[in-house]
């Protein structure tokens, strides 16, 4: 059975899409955006393995706990066969919302055949390399390239912008940030 490259799983996050999620980092990207707030994920022998199914017992271990499963990474749509097959599950086996984030844009998805399948699968898509010289952090999205491609009615606009830009959390004993604008808190322990 395929694996899915990992960077980490958090159990919930509140800065990475609307409600308490689970948020999945995917290792591995190929398109090193300058000034991606990232890098390390891009590596893809860097993180650890996992399959699909181990993926969706995580999730379901701790669907009572979140409202949706976010996707960024590192690149999702890079290991988009693997990638397909973890959607389908948590399609088939919850009724949980999905967000992604993916470097590709909209008529690259296309060109990938995959437009039409995610569609069906997830709730929202954002899309579009981060460009460094269109930083404007705002919602979901870190550069005002990026769109939104909304399937389902499940989210709009405004609810993106209620959003906490980051947040400070603590997995297994570690201290993370995470969030679409990251900078500022950051900067508090330089
Ligand atoms: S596609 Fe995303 S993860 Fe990859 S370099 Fe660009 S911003 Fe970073």
């Amino acid at each position: 059975m395929t694996k899915l490259r990992i960077h980490q799983i958090i159990k919930q996050t509140r800065a990475n899409g609307p409600d308490v999620r689970l948020g999945i980092w995917i290792q591995g990207c190929s398109r090193n955006c300058p000034g991606c707030i990232n890098p390390e994920t891009h590596d893809i022998s860097g993180g650890y393995e996992l399959k699909p199914t181990e993926i969706l017992s995580i999730i379901l271990e701790n669907e009572n706990e979140i409202d949706g499963v976010s996707i960024s990474g590192g690149e999702p749509l890079d290991q988009s066969e693997e990638l397909r097959e973890l959607l389908h599950l948590i399609k088939s086996k919850t009724n949980l919302s999905v967000i992604m984030w993916t470097g590709y844009t909209r008529t690259e998805i296309e060109e990938k055949l995959l437009f039409e399948e995610l569609s069906k699968l997830v709730d929202l898509i954002v899309v579009g390399p981060y460009i460094e010289e269109l930083h404007e952090p705002k919602g979901l999205t870190g550069s005002s390239n990026q769109e939104y491609i909304f399937f389902t009615k499940k989210y709009t606009e405004q609810d993106l912008l209620d959003i906490p830009s980051a947040e400070i959390i603590f997995v297994d004993g570690e201290m993370q940030i995470t969030g679409i604008n990251t900078e500022q808190i950051k900067s508090w322990f330089e």
